[in-house]
């Protein structure tokens, strides 16, 4: 689905006609994949636009810059206010939002420290990311030939650009062999996540999502979706999961910021089936919550 252009970017501390937010190709992150990023997104709710743990997301990116020894410019305020005036400039409702930090050009080399840092915010109208009917009837999942990095070659517990070249092969490789997403596995062997989301499996009643140690991003939907789930009074726990515990689930699901809570049909071939009751419900308060329908959940809301 190609990025439908808005007015306005946020760059550097003030707001850009879209098609003037470029950068040089010397910037060193272009060549090192030495920045961060977040995904979030805007729900129409009652009140007006409203961010989804704006704050949350930001503080990530502050926590991602932190491993990268990236010194944003910033405050976690500012950027989360950079975030809220870009929407409103582009007068958008519901959007999806993406807040990158990365390194200019200044000198080359792999040394990123003296390059300047820019931050930019950029809003877009964006849909399910695998699309209304992957949300409605689940989609299918192939467990990669690429396994997920291992902590000590690139941290997973930060959002890295270049981390994402591992995502992007295994993508690119289920794509092709005709799924609609990967699963990776950790060194060890475990599952991990997806290539843009986390995983959660339904066994004997309980709700089973995988440790960062196993390689896994600490997803804020995760997180969401987790207290979710264990208010609807299931029991919900980290675990370590084979990929044996995927093709033998009652249910499975993932979830993540652009896809947000999908149903998964079949891993490898082995049919879980149609979305089960626990994967209906927890989609159905997920939905409710980020439109702002949900008492219990409106502090999770950043009103725009
Ligand atoms: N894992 C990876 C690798 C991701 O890129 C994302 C998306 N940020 C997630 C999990 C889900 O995280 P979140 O729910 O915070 O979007």
């Amino acid at each position: 689905m190609p990025i439908q252009k808005v007015d306005k970017i946020w760059m550097d501390g003030r707001l850009v006609d879209w098609d003037d937010a470029n950068v040089h190709v010397l910037t060193h992150s272009l060549h090192y994949g030495c920045g961060v990023f977040e995904g979030i997104r805007a729900y129409e709710a009652a009140g007006g636009p409203a961010v989804f743990r704006l704050t949350d997301h930001i503080e990530r990116l502050f926590d991602s810059a932190k491993v990268y020894l990236i010194d944003i410019p910033y405050t976690v305020a500012q950027v989360v206010d950079a975030v809220k005036e870009t929407i409103r400039a582009n007068g958008l409702s519901s959007c999806y939002i993406r807040p990158i930090a990365f390194l200019g050009y200044g000198e080359m080399g792999l040394n990123p420290l003296p390059c300047p840092v820019s931050v930019a915010v950029a809003v877009w109208p964006w849909g399910s990311y695998l699309g209304e009917e992957g949300l409605r009837r689940g989609v299918r999942l192939k467990i990669s030939s690429w396994q997920r990095h291992d902590p000590n070659a690139v941290p997973v517990a930060a959002k890295g650009t270049g981390m994402y070249a591992n995502s992007s092969m295994a993508k690119v490789e289920a794509l092709k062999a005709g799924y609609d997403e990967a699963v990776l596995l950790s060194p060890q062997g475990y599952v991990s996540e997806c290539t843009g989301e986390n995983l959660f499996v339904v066994k004997k009643g309980r709700i089973l999502t995988p440790p960062t140690s196993a390689g896994a991003l600490e997803g804020i939907t995760q997180d969401a979706v987790s207290t979710i789930a264990t208010d609807l009074g299931f029991e919900v726990a980290e675990a370590n999961l084979l990929r044996t515990d995927l093709y033998l689930a009652e249910e499975a699901f993932l979830t993540g910021t652009a896809a947000e809570v999908v149903p998964i049909r079949s891993v490898d071939d082995r049919v879980i089936g149609d979305p089960g009751p626990v994967t209906r419900q927890v989609q159905e308060v997920f939905f409710a919550t980020v439109r702002g329908e949900v008492d219990r959940y409106k502090d999770w809301l950043e009103y725009v």
